[in-house]
């Protein structure tokens, strides 16, 4: 079994790296990464949990990348920790996030939620916040009846809440991972609703660039999903990923119960295995 992304507490996830593992060796898990939002934070622990289990794990992160007016998740696999000029990066994309934090706040504050800022941080437990957190504070001071509507009314794309961010562009998002020694892979290519147009443009622009793969297999992705994904593998002679992408309990996709990888498809993993 594999599985190459999924949260921590780090970022937006629910469970504690070590609790992770756990589940992973549960699942029969070999091949891990864990890809915490624009952190690699929770690795170490990972890491040092998983000495003397039998799964290898792989450093992983999810970047946030802005291309045109769209959010891109991209993926970077295998990146070396302690790499300073990463490092920075990663400063960098955390300081819009905090800048993000507060401006997202300050909307709420109009609509008539306060200390919203204060608030999240402490739901979150650090300054990583992302709009989970903030679906989390509108649930439960009881504006929204659970997290998906959070969004649909007031943190998705273009709602009242939603402010744009200047996250990184694509081209330095994989220069900066293949420079810590990672590989690129776009994140869950059909959830950024883009026309088949403008998702070619997307995957032609990333491969000029240097990506090595596109996650054909995602959490909630359907069979047709799949088959599409695969499909732009072998247009754009790209490799596949898999992973849950699970947060937590509410993921209906546990950790490593994403659908099968296509055969068809070349894996991104070969390099870490024999
Ligand atoms: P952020 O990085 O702060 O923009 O938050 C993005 C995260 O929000 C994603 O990784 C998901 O975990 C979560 N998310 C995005 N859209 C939705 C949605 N419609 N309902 C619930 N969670 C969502
Ligand atoms: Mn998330
Ligand atoms: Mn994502
Ligand atoms: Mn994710």
């Amino acid at each position: 079994m594999i599985d190459l992304h999924c949260h921590s507490q780090f970022s937006d996830g629910e469970l504690t790296p070590e609790a992770l593992l756990k589940q992973a060796l549960h699942a029969n898990i070999k091949l891990f990464a864990l890809t915490d939002h624009d952190t690699v934070a929770g690795l170490q622990r990972l890491f040092d949990a998983a000495r003397n289990h039998p799964i290898q794990i792989i450093s992983g992160i999810e970047v946030s990348v802005r291309w045109k007016k769209y959010d891109i998740h991209m993926l970077g696999l295998g990146i070396s920790l302690n790499d300073s000029q990463f490092d920075q990066f990663i400063a960098q994309q955390n300081q819009k996030r905090i800048q993000r934090g507060i401006d997202i706040s300050n909307q709420l504050e109009k609509l008539g939620v306060a200390d919203a800022y204060e608030k999240v941080r402490a739901i979150a437990g650090h300054e990583r916040i992302g709009r989970p957190h903030f679906a989390e504070l509108l649930v439960n001071i009881g504006c929204c009846k659970d997290k998906q509507a959070a969004f649909k009314q007031y943190l998705g794309v273009g709602r009242s809440a939603y402010v744009p961010t200047n996250w990184t562009d694509l081209e330095t998002a994989v220069t900066q991972i293949q420079k810590a020694g990672g590989i690129a892979v776009i994140a869950h290519p059909m959830k950024y609703r883009l026309t088949r147009t403008k998702l070619h443009e997307l995957i032609r622009s990333f491969k000029s660039v240097g990506g090595v793969g596109i996650e054909v297999v995602s959490g909630e992705m359907t069979q047709t999903e799949i088959e599409e994904a695969a499909g732009l593998c072998h247009r754009f002679d790209l490799k596949a990923s898999v992973g849950s992408d699970y947060h937590g309990s509410a993921s209906k996709v546990r950790l490593g119960q994403q659908h099968p990888l296509p055969l068809n498809c070349t894996p991104v993993w070969h390099q870490w295995t024999i």
